[in-house]
């Protein structure tokens, strides 16, 4: 039977659109729907608005830090409307380049929402036509948890929304403390805004190395956030003047002009046809696949946040590269998931690569921690009450750095660099032979010659 298409991706953001143009690169008949915005969450709604923003909430400090330089400042002001545009026009050239790329690969680019009506079948609604195609790529990603079983929870914002506030808000309740709850806390409390965290455990970025996890929370509160831990919002109720009345589950009423619910999210699979064609998903509706990205169906493929592994955009991309080489360059790849570095854009920026102490502690008898805490250069002048933290978790057994932590400016940067020895296999001999570069804060990752303190089967020792 001759199909329409050789590949048909659903779903026109980081996943999506590699495996297309790098599909249709090899010759192949590609075709790709997108719904809302080609470049999808990380362009439109993710990483890229979302770093401009951190930009911008930054510097205000900036502008403090100087004066223990020699600087005045004139009084600064903040345009909220003008970031707004600015990104706004920013995101449009990214999506502009995102279908000129396409174009030039000769992806039939189609701007409306599919469907699956079958196993080769797609529905193409925003043309009201059916398509057929050979082997089919599901790159949908997901949308945030609005928390619906919350009562009032339609009185609540959600990231997608927090981008184009029309105001910037006075004041804020931020639900949850993972990576967007943190972030935008960040964001706002750098625009001045009166920002508080409001999460069910006992501690902000549950999964995150502790130690990190611990100067976080004291930065953000030396800052001026609010975080209250082990509670959640119970009840949302509209107040006065258009605010927003947040009852806690310990009783507490926060009346605050905003809410956002930062609460995880959840893969776009409802509606999508799936039984149609007959691929199967988890119990929370994420599309179950193989080793290689490969569903129950052995011509649909899934990558990215759509399927439950990890949830950021080069781990999209790389799912995507995996699933072209197998499919269509007799090159069979499974996406490698180990040592994935990873930014938290807080203020100060979290960079990690590889295992927290809880996990290695788990894993490994005995470990040699490496920590740091100081305060960096540029405050000793600018006068800035603000630690850095730099953590390496070796196995003794290997001498391997197994775990690398920092809490500081470019700490994102610094995890990137870190990932290539670490991945390569690095023990913390290549770390102490290499020469430091002077004066510079990642010089303390090769400088720390002595380890703080063991932790034998998990447990701390010497600390
Ligand atoms: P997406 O990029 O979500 O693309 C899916 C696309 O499919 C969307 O454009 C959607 O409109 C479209 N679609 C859905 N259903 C249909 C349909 N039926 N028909 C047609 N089109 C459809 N990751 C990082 O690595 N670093 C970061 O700093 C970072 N920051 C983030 C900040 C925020 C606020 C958020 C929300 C996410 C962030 N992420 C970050 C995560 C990152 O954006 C995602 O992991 C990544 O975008 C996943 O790519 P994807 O291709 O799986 O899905
Ligand atoms: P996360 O999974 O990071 O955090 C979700 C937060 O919501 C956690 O604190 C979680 O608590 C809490 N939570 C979940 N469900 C509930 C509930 N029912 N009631 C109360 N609290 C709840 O998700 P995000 O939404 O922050 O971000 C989504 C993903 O996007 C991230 O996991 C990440 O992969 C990606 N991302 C990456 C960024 C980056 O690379 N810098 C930036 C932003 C997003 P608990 O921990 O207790 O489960």
């Amino acid at each position: 039977m001759a199909y329409d298409y050789d590949l048909f991706v659903i779903g026109g953001g980081s996943g999506g659109v590699r495996a297309a143009n790098r599909t249709a690169a090899l010759g192949h008949k590609v075709g790709v729907a997108e719904e809302s915005r080609f470049g999808g969450t990380c362009v439109i709604r993710g990483c890229v608005p979302k770093k401009l923003y951190v930009y911008a909430s930054t510097f205000h400090e900036h502008f403090e830090d100087a004066a223990g330089y020699g600087w005045t400042v004139g009084e600064a002001s903040f345009d909220w409307k003008k970031l707004v545009t600015n990104k706004e026009a920013e995101i449009t050239r990214l999506e502009g380049l995102y279908k000129k790329g396409l174009n030039a690969n000769q992806v039939d680019v189609l701007d409306t929402r599919a469907e699956l009506r079958g196993p080769h079948d797609i529905w193409l609604s925003a043309e009201n036509r059916m398509i057929t195609a050979q082997r089919i790529l599901i790159a949908v990603g997901g949308t945030p948890n609005r928390h619906t079983s919350l009562e009032g929870h339609e009185l609540g914002i959600i990231s997608d929304q927090a981008f184009d506030l029309k105001e910037l808000p006075k004041s804020i309740l931020i639900s949850g403390a993972g990576y967007i709850a943190v972030e935008f806390a960040g964001i706002f409390n750098g625009l001045g805004v009166d920002t508080t965290i409001v999460y069910r455990g006992p501690e902000i970025l549950r999964g995150f190395d502790d130690d990190v996890r611990e100067l976080l929370h004291e930065e953000y509160i030396k800052r001026g956030i609010r975080i209250i831990t082990e509670q959640q919002i119970s009840k949302l109720e509209l107040g006065d003047h258009d605010k927003r009345k947040a009852t806690l589950s310990g009783g507490e009423v926060l009346e605050v002009d905003q809410v956002m619910f930062a609460l995880g999210r959840l893969p776009l699979t409802d509606s999508l046809g799936l039984n149609m064609a007959g691929v199967a998903t988890d119990d929370r509706g994420y599309i179950k696949v193989d080793d290689y990205s490969r569903t129950n169906v052995d011509h649909i493929w899934a990558v990215g946040d759509v399927t439950d592994r990890v949830q950021l955009t080069p781990v999209a991309i790389h799912e995507s590269m995996c699933f072209v080489a197998t499919e269509f360059r007799d090159d069979p790849q499974q996406p490698d998931h180990e040592m994935i570095p990873t930014a938290v854009f807080s203020h100060p920026e979290i960079g990690t690569v590889g295992m927290t102490e809880a996990e290695a502690g788990q894993k490994f008898e005995k470990l040699n921690v490496f920590r740091a805490n100081f305060r960096a250069m540029k405050h000793t002048m600018s006068g800035r009450d603000s630690r850095m933290l730099m953590k390496l978790i070796v196995d003794v057994a290997t001498d391997k750095v197994i775990g690398a932590h920092i809490l500081g400016p470019d700490a994102g940067e610094m995890a990137q660099i870190l990932a290539i020895p670490m991945k390569m296999g690095s023990t913390k001999a290549d770390f102490d032979r290499t020469m430091a570069l002077h004066p510079s804060a990642a010089e303390e990752l090769v400088t720390m010659y002595e380890p703080t303190y063991t932790v034998e089967n998990g447990v701390r020792i010497g600390a």
